[in-house]
């Protein structure tokens, strides 16, 4: 899974999001406290499954 760290300009928040590559509404974010799309990308990275035997 991708997990995305987004910061909203509009309320000086940071938010994270966790999407799998298979969601299409990925430029589509919105900030989840004041619903402001005036939200910039962090950065991003892989959860690997480091479980796996
Ligand atoms: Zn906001």
């Amino acid at each position: 899974m991708h997990h995305y760290e987004f910061f909203c300009h509009t309320c000086n928040r940071p938010f994270s999001k966790i999407q799998t590559p298979i969601e299409p509404d990925e430029n589509k974010v919105v900030c989840p406290w004041c619903g402001s799309e005036e939200v910039e990308q962090r950065w991003f990275y892989l959860v690997a499954a480091k479980q796996s035997a």
